[in-house]
């Protein structure tokens, strides 16, 4: 109970303080909180897995590909099919693009700005919130990420709940979680 507090209370320190880089192309990272009929979420994906690059956005089509990215992030319901049983409902999403240029660089990274950039990775992180009328119905989400976002191929995911922690690797053959008895006792 305590663990699902400290990621619910504090959804976006954990992304803050990871080193960008440390992602492997096609593998989204996706951290999943259920308590007291609320849902919590927060996800990094790396850039190539949703937009196809990992620059901070230069041209005009950039910047239109990176902000279409974000709306469609900033719309969970559409990445994430939950059982519509439960009466689950979006309290809170929100989306951005992180590159290598808008974080502060490492003390102890010696090479110059220009080859971090070139060398550098960038994710989109995003975090979600959602409240649902009957936890005991939900058995399932259902990952149309991978329907939405083509060069994704697996979210590594992390859950926690009442019935305690665990992990799960959902890939784009078999993009669908079961959570049947694990959302609550
Ligand atoms: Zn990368």
């Amino acid at each position: 109970m305590a663990l699902v507090l400290a990621i619910a209370a504090s959804p976006v320190m954990g992304q803050e303080h990871r080193q960008l880089g440390a992602h492997e192309h096609g593998v989204g990272k996706l951290n999943i909180a259920f308590d007291s009929g609320q849902i919590f979420m927060e996800m990094s994906a790396p850039g190539a897995d949703i937009v196809g690059f990992e620059h901070a956005p230069e041209s005009a089509r950039d910047r239109a590909t990176v902000n279409d990215a974000v709306a469609r992030l900033a719309q969970p319901l559409d990445l994430f099919a939950l059982s519509e049983d439960a009466g689950c409902s979006v309290a809170q999403a929100k989306a951005r693009f992180v590159t290598k240029e808008n974080k502060e660089h490492d003390s102890h990274d010696v090479t110059g700005e220009k080859e971090i950039s070139a060398a550098g990775h960038a994710e989109f992180h995003a975090e979600y919130s959602f409240t649902c009328s009957d936890f005991t119905a939900f058995d399932q989400i259902v990952f149309t990420y991978f329907t939405v976002f083509p060069k994704a191929r697996e979210l590594d995911i992390q859950l926690i709940s009442e019935k305690g922690a665990w992990h799960a690797e959902i890939s784009r053959e078999a993009p669908v979680l079961d959570l049947r008895g694990r959302t609550q006792r």
